[in-house]
């Protein structure tokens, strides 16, 4: 990914709008535009407009693109006051796919290059306009779906982890150079830092970063729907209530132990809310090797999910199959199906369900919808006001540096009067710091940004 290249890209959201965007960046970017879009009736007006002083500036005009004459604004971002660094041009104008395809065909043949996904956040960041954790910042806050996310990509942008990183880093390095300098002065006897002190000054570091990973929520799924798992028994009738919910008659519905061998899908609409509906094959035992892969399957599913539905069969009369209810990670809404078989319990007897419903008759499953949503909701209330959002990377290099940081500490601990095994403790502080230097966006590695990057759309 050559800097240097003229990238172009639609950087609007994908379908049909009032308005779309197509962005380029580079130091082409106000020759190609002016291949494609004109101001009054002559075109070619931006290297004109490039000499004068102002670092941006909205031209109204046309854009011409085949036949088409489409009025439309450009906004002009001269470098380096731009997001990326470099000259910036924005054409904004009707916002119909193809002809924003062709607009973007256009300027690859007036030489720019199709942007790769990421690229221009990729050069915001390599112009120093954005580290690394902010970038993922950028990916959150369009990826949010809620008050709260957006909240959490905020602070991720705004450079919160960076900071904490940052600070950690700095503080290790000073420790670092005093470990280092008991290891280089080894035979004389000048005491650089006491194990006491070394473990004192450690256990502080690690207490921030604790603090920040606590705070911190998982936004690398962000984009994707909230995953609500459908559990219970085989023939509770978690496959009757995904068709009769979703619409859908993709789940195959039967009275036999084991009939769902997959983990199905479709999402479902909750009043303002969308989640992705997931039925997996009943937690029992199992029958043949076939359920056996299912059941494993069924519980990759349970592990990711971010609500699950607990289905039971109301009139299920042994009490060992009834009770039993598993331990799950994710908050659970138990659900007390078939209310609509004789002998049913009435909703004041069913008081171990928070609702009981019907697959069959639809009796009850508006009320289930309404508690899916409040739930969904109240996960996303219950993360404090200070969590910063972090992506997997994130997470990753927090628990690697917090892992060097135990082995310091411990090989602290175990010292004597006077450290030992210096070159140890130095060696696991080295690591510490390389994985808080990616937090703080000061250790970037091509592969790093490729893999971060490559999950933003194009046009970002
Ligand atoms: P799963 O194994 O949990 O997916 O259960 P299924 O959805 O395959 O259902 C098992 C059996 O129970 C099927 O014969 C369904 O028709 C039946 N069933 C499911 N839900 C209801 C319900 O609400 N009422 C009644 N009467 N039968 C149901």
């Amino acid at each position: 990914m050559n800097p240097d290249d003229t990238i172009v890209a639609i950087s609007s959201a994908p379908g049909a709008a009032a308005r779309g965007i197509v962005r380029l960046s580079g130091p082409a970017a106000m020759d190609v535009a002016s291949g494609v879009f004109g101001a009054g009736s002559a075109i070619a007006w931006l290297p004109e407009a490039a000499v004068r002083t102002r670092a941006s500036e909205c031209v109204e005009g046309f854009v011409r693109v085949e036949r088409f004459r489409l009025p439309g604004f450009a906004l002009v971002f001269r470098a380096p006051r731009s997001y990326t660094g470099q000259d910036v041009v924005e054409l904004h104008f009707l916002g119909a796919p193809v002809l924003l395809g062709w607009v973007v065909e256009a300027c690859i043949a007036a030489g720019a290059r199709r942007a790769e996904p990421g690229e221009f956040t990729m050069r915001a960041c390599l112009a120093g306009r954005l580290d690394l954790s902010q970038a993922h910042g950028v990916a959150g806050m369009i990826a949010a779906r809620s008050d709260m996310q957006v909240r959490a990509a905020e602070r991720l942008l705004h450079g919160e982890l960076s900071r904490v990183a940052g600070t950690a880093r700095e503080k290790l390095a000073d420790l670092l150079s005093l470990v280092e300098g008991a290891l280089d002065f080894a035979d004389e006897p000048i005491e650089f830092i006491t194990p006491d002190q070394l473990r004192k000054h450690l256990a502080e570091i690690r207490g921030a970063l604790v603090t920040t990973s606590a705070a911190g929520v998982r936004a690398e799924r962000w984009d994707h729907l909230p995953r609500v798992v459908l559990a219970g028994r085989p023939n509770a009738g978690k496959s009757s209530l995904l068709n009769r919910m979703t619409g859908l008659d993709r789940a195959i519905c039967a009275p036999v132990a084991g009939t769902t061998r997959d983990v199905l899908s479709a999402p479902l609409r909750l009043g303002e809310t969308e989640c992705l509906l997931i039925d997996v094959a009943g937690v029992g035992d199992a029958v043949d090797t076939l359920d056996a892969q299912a059941q494993r399957a069924a519980r990759d599913a349970v592990k990711s999910a971010d609500l699950v539905v607990w289905v039971e069969d109301v009139t299920e009369s042994d009490p060992a199959r009834r009770a039993g209810l598993p331990v799950f990670e994710a908050p659970i809404l138990r659900a007390g199906n078939k209310c609509d078989l004789p002998g049913a319990p009435c909703a004041a007897e069913a008081t171990d369900y928070d609702v009981l419903v019907s697959a069959t008759t639809g009796a009850g499953l508006d009320a289930m919808k309404s508690a899916l949503a409040a739930r969904l909701r109240d996960r996303d209330s219950a993360v404090s006001d200070s969590a910063v959002a972090l992506m997997s990377e994130h997470r990753a290099a927090l628990d690697a540096a917090l892992g060097a940081l135990d082995r310091a500490i411990e090989l602290a601990t175990a010292s004597g009067e006077a450290l030992a095994d210096a070159d140890l403790v130095a060696a696991e502080l080295r690591v510490a710091a390389r994985e808080l230097g990616v937090l703080a966006g000061q250790e970037d590695t091509e592969d790093l940004l490729g893999r971060i990057f490559s999950r933003f759309c194009v046009g970002k």
